[in-house]
């Protein structure tokens, strides 16, 4: 059994995008520059919009925080979307989810030019995603592949169970595993809380993508002996053994499961540190597009 280490991993892919923006720097180029928008004040949004601005300054690259309160209006959203849109500086940015109820997030996603959509939302990019074509792949299935590359995993003919249908996870990785690429040419099944006979069709399966969001939902009986683990799902529990009386959960039981795998990522360690790398590298990407342009 091998650990997918997402730290690892994830440190090596921060080195190369540093090494990248520094020579930019040097050769007198402009500074890949990502901007997020915060409404509101969620607790795990601002942890994670926290976490994306530290990163950022850990390779290099420039981050604006534009915060509006709870109760901005759309069009005001929609502006400063604009404004961004408009603004040659920012090579890419991002609007954190989850927004209020009042705001409508597909006309959010919607509004966000696609060559700036560095969170890979915009139907523009998820269309050209399903068709295998250049485009800004959402950071956590983005970080996922990634693993799958950087440790060299067959996946040629296996089949893959996904576990979990939302937009921004289940979907767009059942979809790149099942592209015509590598990684990709899994047989893909994509399953949800209305799939029937769910142990049985995870126990058939090579490759286990969980990300429903249950902790500990995946048990060891589900999983065959050598599969393929990746455990996307984080959710807080309590804990009488943390200092803090919580911790980080994912969707398998991963003490049960690992001596059965080939590979497995642990949680927290895992995906969670390849998500905000590939956001990383996404706006590397769209810098480098624009000034090519
Ligand atoms: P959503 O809540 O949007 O989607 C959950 C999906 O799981 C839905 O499709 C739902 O089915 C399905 N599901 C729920 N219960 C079951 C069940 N009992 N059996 C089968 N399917 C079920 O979640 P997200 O995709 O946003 O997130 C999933 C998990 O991944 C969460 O723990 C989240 O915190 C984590 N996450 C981690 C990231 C990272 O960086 N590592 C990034 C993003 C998310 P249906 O559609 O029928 O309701």
């Amino acid at each position: 059994m091998q650990i997918l280490d997402g730290k690892k991993i994830s440190a090596e892919m921060k080195a190369e995008i540093a090494a990248e923006v520094n020579s930019i720097k040097s050769s007198g180029g402009k500074i890949p520059h990502l901007a997020a928008i915060l409404v509101g004040n969620d607790p795990p949004s601002e942890t994670y919009v926290a976490g994306k601005i530290k990163s950022c300054a850990e390779v290099g690259i420039r981050s604006t925080l534009v915060r509006h309160d709870t109760s901005v209006r759309e069009e005001v959203l929609l502006k400063t979307i604009k404004d961004m849109n408009d603004d040659d500086d920012i090579d890419g940015f991002i609007v954190q989810l989850p927004l209020p109820a009042h705001i409508s997030e597909e006309k959010i996603i919607e509004a966000v030019d696609p060559g700036k959509d560095v969170d890979g939302f915009h139907p523009v990019n998820i269309g050209r995603m399903v068709l295998g074509m250049p485009s800004f792949v959402s950071a956590t299935p983005a970080g996922i592949m990634e693993l799958i590359k950087r440790y060299d995993i067959p996946t040629s003919g296996k089949s893959c169970v996904v576990v979990g249908r939302s937009n921004i996870v289940g979907r767009p990785v059942s979809n790149l595993m099942s592209l015509k690429a590598y990684p990709g040419n899994a047989t893909v099944t994509l399953a949800h809380s209305q799939t029937k006979n769910l142990p049985e069709l995870i126990r058939n399966s090579d490759i286990i993508i969980a990300a429903l969001g249950k902790p500990e939902f995946i048990t060891a009986d589900m999983v065959k002996d050598g599969a393929v683990v990746i455990d996307v799902g984080i959710t807080r529990v309590k804990s009488e053994v943390t200092k803090s009386g919580w911790k980080l959960t994912g969707d398998v039981k991963f003490d049960e499961v690992a001596p059965k795998c080939s590979f497995i990522t642990p949680v927290p360690g895992g995906v969670g540190l390849m998500t905000v790398v590939s956001l990383l590298k996404n706006t590397l990407i769209a810098a480098k597009r624009k000034q090519a342009h």
